[in-house]
């Protein structure tokens, strides 16, 4: 039966990664649910899109799947590589790194994290680096790529992966899709926004050749412009850069690699970090920096002295502060992408937060009353999601051991969010990971982030004793060498993207 409530229109504005990847779930599962209000893009060619973005996190192949894209042709379409994790040059110390893959340290064992074992032994002198027992870490070792096998677990499914694409590219592939599953799309530049008298809820988008476009919903995809969440509805800006003092980016292409890295590199610099994107067709790098402790030209000379492929483009300059929108969702209007805030790509979590804000708008989708306990829900989620996020970029800097430069003099000391030194403060103390969002970085990673920035924690999980030392080395040898055996008989990253695009 026909809902009276239901939306009728939803408008988004904005046509980057964001505005696509609402476009596309949207128009697919409201149609499904028996809703199908018309859902209109507005776009404009002029102002563009911000043209950066490619590392991901596993969850968006689960995002891919939902929306019935066939992997290979997403490959193929977007210049996609294969990423297991990301490789920190230089973040401990100048000269150490370490690889934060996805996966855990080995299957659990009796009810505990194999981390906690490891641990145990590792107080008793008795095994060698944890990362030896990190499947990603051996395969990134070795260049090496497959995707895991289904069955019980093994070294041959004990990680995860995730991809590095165009993200221009994925856009456009998103958009021939949505497109076909019925999203209008308005090409133009809005420059007013119409307001309900009473409520204040928006009511229409007025482009710049005097159309308007009428709607019930609005989903700000508008980038960092966050024209109708921040200009109109005044969501407010919580500012981070007390924590996150990098305030600029360069971005620069380059040529493709010979052999494609399945992981993406972060190097740090004096001043911030740079990334290095291995891409099919061309290779993605830039350097995050803060503008206090490094100039513009100085920057730009350290992003294009480390290229591993002779620039083909001149560096493109970002500017960005840190924090998130303190409401992502006020009235009718709703912030998806880079309209909602922003955090530095350093575990490319920008992408995963537009899918997660997708799919927490398809689970809290309201009806023309807008019932307010919706939009609570989705700002307590997102700030959640925010603020723990935040937490694990700040543990990369605070834990360095770089006393070379000021900037990392700086921020090693500076004050924690309490969220965090709690964290540290209890793995230091216990080698316990606190669950500070059910749906985001889980206890491998921090672990593997500690471990990697050379925290050893002073006792271990008393539970652990239950078995005797000797078979829990055997147990651990064994493991290794099943590791090393496994992603010996892998075939090369390069040999797996030749084989799927043949
Ligand atoms: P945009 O791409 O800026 O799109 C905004 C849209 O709004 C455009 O279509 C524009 O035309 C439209 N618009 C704006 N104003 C108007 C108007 N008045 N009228 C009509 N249309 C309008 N994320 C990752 O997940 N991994 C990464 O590795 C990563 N690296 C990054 C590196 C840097 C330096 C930066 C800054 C970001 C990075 N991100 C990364 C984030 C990622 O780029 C963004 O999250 C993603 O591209 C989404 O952007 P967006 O769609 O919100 O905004």
């Amino acid at each position: 039966m026909h809902d009276p409530q239901a939306l009728r229109k939803i408008v988004i504005l904005g046509g980057g990664t964001a505005g696509w990847m609402a476009a596309l779930p949207l128009a697919q599962r409201l149609r499904r649910g028996g809703a199908a209000p018309v859902i209109e893009l507005v776009e404009s060619a002029e102002i563009g899109t911000i043209g950066v973005g490619e590392a991901t996190l596993p969850p968006i192949r689960f995002f891919n799947a939902s929306l019935g894209l066939d992997n290979a042709e997403f490959i193929r379409r977007t210049q996609a590589s294969f990423k297991l994790g990301i490789e920190f040059a230089d973040w401990g110390k100048v000269g150490e790194s370490f690889f934060h893959g996805f996966g855990d340290h080995g299957p659990p064992i009796d009810t505990r994290s194999s981390y906690a074992y490891w641990l145990r032994l590792r107080h008793e002198g008795a095994i060698g680096a944890l990362a030896d027992w990190s499947v990603p870490t051996e395969m990134a070792r070795q260049g090496r790529f497959t995707p895991p096998l289904e069955g019980p677990p093994s070294a041959a499914n004990a990680y995860a992966y995730a991809f590095h694409f165009d993200a221009g590219l994925y856009a456009a592939y998103l958009r021939e899709h949505a497109l076909a599953a019925g999203v209008v799309r308005t090409e133009g530049q809005v420059v007013e926004v119409e307001r309900r008298p009473g409520d204040g809820f928006v009511s229409a988008l007025r482009l710049a050749d005097g159309r308007r476009v009428e709607g019930d919903l609005f989903i700000d995809c508008s980038g960092f412009r966050a024209l109708l969440i921040e200009g109109v509805m005044q969501a407010g800006f919580e500012d981070w850069s007390h924590w996150l003092p990098c305030d600029r980016a360069l971005a620069v292409p380059s040529g493709r690699m010979a052999q494609l890295p399945p992981f993406t590199r972060s190097a740090a610099t004096p001043a911030g970090w740079t990334w290095r994107i291995p891409l099919q067709h061309r290779t993605g790098n830039g350097h995050v920096y803060c503008s206090r402790f490094m100039d513009d030209d100085e920057a730009a000379r350290l992003l294009l002295a480390g290229l591993p492929t002779p620039a083909t483009d001149v560096p493109r300059p970002i500017r960005f502060t840190a924090g998130r929108r303190r409401r992502c969702w006020v009235g009718n209007v709703v912030a998806v992408g880079l309209s909602s805030g922003f955090l530095e790509p350093l575990e490319s979590t920008s992408i995963q937060l537009i899918l997660d804000a997708v799919g927490r708008l398809l689970m809290l989708l309201p009806d023309r009353s807008f019932e307010p306990h919706l939009a609570a829900e989705f700002n307590r989620l997102m700030a959640r999601q925010y603020e723990s996020i935040r937490d694990f970029i700040i543990l990369h800097y605070t834990l360095s051991r770089r006393d070379d430069q000021p900037f990392w003099r700086e921020l090693r000391t500076m004050p924690l969010p309490d969220t965090l030194a709690h964290q540290i403060a209890l793995f230091r103390d216990s080698g316990r990971v606190a669950v500070l969002d059910p749906d985001g970085f889980a206890e491998p990673s921090w672990v593997a982030i500690m471990n990697g920035m050379g925290v050893l924690p002073r006792r271990h999980d008393p539970l652990t004793h239950g078995i005797d030392a000797a078979a829990l080395r055997g147990h651990f040898a064994r493991l290794r060498e099943a590791i090393v055996g496994t992603v010996r008989t892998m075939p090369s990253h390069d040999a797996f993207l030749a084989a799927l695009a043949a």
